[in-house]
């Protein structure tokens, strides 16, 4: 049984728009999966459909079905999938830029979770991104944008997800940065069982770590396969 399930779904932004046509997306369990294709194509929407957060945007799901671990998603609110273990790194890095990375990894860390976990949570995450552990007590504003992507991932890592959902995490950083944290993501991924979907433009660097990708244009799924064929397809 794949982790999540999502199948024919539609979304509709402000009751016109249909922003996905029946997009159809198995993540297994353990697997990297991504959503690939050029600006506008419904990435963000397919995973703002399975977070829940497209009810913020006047979006909703119109058509279709998404299951996360055999349960049925529909009419589910945003804070309880982030409880069911689904945790969505929106585009744009949002870290709180007046905190440390310590004190954002605190401040992500879900209520009830108890000062020795956290702290060991934290040395895990520092353990990921040495970069990150350098400048934990800096305050997060003067982080650069490598890094602070580092620490929007480790935020959402601090949820202990099951799911983690990440949207252009390459956007604005150079090469070799993009390698480095896809690497320690596919650690990650490995290391810890994470299953992950990972949306991107950026399709060389994201089939180097993924094991299948969908191809998405114009809201729908053109092509779904393994990295090997759609890296031979591009
Ligand atoms: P991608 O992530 O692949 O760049 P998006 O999912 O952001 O694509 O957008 C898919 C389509 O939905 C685009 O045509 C976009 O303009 C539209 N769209 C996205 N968000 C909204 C919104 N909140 N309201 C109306 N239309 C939207
Ligand atoms: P366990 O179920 O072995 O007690 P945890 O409760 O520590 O594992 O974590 C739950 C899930 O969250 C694990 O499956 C693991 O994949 C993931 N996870 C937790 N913390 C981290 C972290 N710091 N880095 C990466 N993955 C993590």
């Amino acid at each position: 049984q794949p982790i999540l399930s999502m199948n024919s779904v539609e979304v509709l932004y402000d009751n016109v728009m249909l922003a996905i046509k029946g997009v159809s997306v198995q993540v297994p369990k353990g697997e990297m999966i991504a959503l690939l294709g050029s600006n506008g194509a419904g990435k963000s929407t397919t995973l703002k459909a399975i977070s829940g957060l497209l009810k913020a945007e006047r979006g909703r799901v119109s058509r279709g079905e998404i299951k996360f671990e055999g349960t049925d998603m529909t009419g589910m609110l945003a804070q309880n999938r982030v409880d069911m273990g689904i945790c969505h790194v929106i585009e744009g890095r949002r870290v709180f830029e007046h905190l440390t990375p310590d004190e954002n990894l605190t401040a992500a860390a879900p209520t009830g979770m108890s000062r020795s976990v956290l702290s060991a949570e934290k040395e895990k995450i520092y353990a990921y991104f040495p970069r990150l552990a350098e400048r934990r007590n800096s305050l997060s504003g003067y982080l650069s944008g490598g890094e602070q992507q580092m620490l929007a991932i480790g935020r959402a890592l601090v949820t202990q997800p099951k799911l983690l959902m990440l949207d252009e995490p390459s956007l604005g950083l150079a090469p070799f940065l993009v390698a480095e944290i896809f690497g320690i993501l596919k650690k990650i991924n490995e290391e810890e069982g994470m299953s992950v979907l990972l949306v991107e433009q950026n399709a060389l660097a994201a089939l180097e770590i993924v094991s299948e990708g969908y191809l998405i244009e114009n809201g729908r799924v053109v092509m779904n396969g393994t990295a090997e064929a759609l890296k031979s397809n591009s």
